[in-house]
């Protein structure tokens, strides 16, 4: 994710986009400091790419600029992983997509509260990491034609694992690939996704506090053993979560 800061020397509304998408922006109170975010999908190819921004004053007068973005490739590698036959039509591409699909318009949502004071985040569990963010995968003989849009920690199934974050539970459901998933809202279109739970302790609708349990690691959906998958969405895009804990 990119972040993209700006002063000026008036108030101004301000509007942004990158790559066909419109860009959320947040002001200031005297709206003469901005903010603009820039998730990045993954699988987006390198390169530099126009960012489009449009100033508005007060009396109507609009001004527009254009700033490079360059995109640079993570060089996350992938890997091959082995489904137990049971498992294997959960290796349905379509399957994928339906749920990245529920996740995005979830996640596009945007709260007014923003819960994350200091900005960051912590990991939901201390245990290891067994596969980082962004590898591509692929399933048995298939192809590698799909990304690991979270982290994974190790755990025995059972294992407590805390929110990343205070915020509000919305979402506590049972999903074909993800199996018993929460998602929990941090505000201004902030969201973390925990998914494989072998336990729900939350319901939503609670608000949740920075380091409380919001459930259990185990082995619900598409896994090839029991972990705990954490991602981070903002503004209806998978991103990078280290950033949010490591800056
Ligand atoms: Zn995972």
């Amino acid at each position: 994710m990119g972040c993209l800061a700006l002063e000026t020397a008036q108030p101004v509304n301000l509007n942004a986009s990158f790559q066909g998408a419109r860009l959320r922006a947040f002001a200031s109170q005297d709206r003469q400091r901005h903010t603009v975010r820039v998730p990045i999908p993954l699988g987006t190819a390198e390169g530099s790419d126009t960012l489009f921004l449009a100033l508005q004053t007060a009396d109507g007068t609009e001004t527009t600029f254009r700033a490079e973005v360059r995109v640079v490739g993570g060089g996350y590698g992938e890997e091959r992983l082995e489904l137990q036959p049971a498992l294997l039509p959960l290796a349905d591409p379509s399957l994928d997509a339906s749920e990245i699909e529920q996740l995005r318009t979830l996640t596009s949502g945007f709260s007014e509260r923003w819960y994350l004071a200091e900005g960051m985040m912590t990991f939901p569990s201390t245990t290891l990491v067994s596969a980082p963010y962004g590898i591509r995968r692929a399933f048995n003989d298939g192809p590698a034609d799909r990304f690991h849009i979270g982290v994974d920690f190790i755990g025995a199934p059972g294992t407590p694992f805390s929110t990343s974050g205070p915020g509000v539970v919305v979402m506590v459901e049972t999903l074909p690939i993800r199996g018993q998933t929460t998602v929990i809202d941090h505000g201004w279109g902030v969201y973390s996704v925990y998914a494989h739970q072998n336990d729900r302790v939350v319901q939503p609708g609670m608000e949740v506090l920075a380091g409380q349990i919001i459930g259990t690691i185990g082995a619900s959906g598409r896994t090839t053993g029991s972990h705990l998958h954490w991602e981070v969405w903002v503004d209806g895009v998978p991103v990078h979560p280290r950033q949010w804990v490591d800056g």
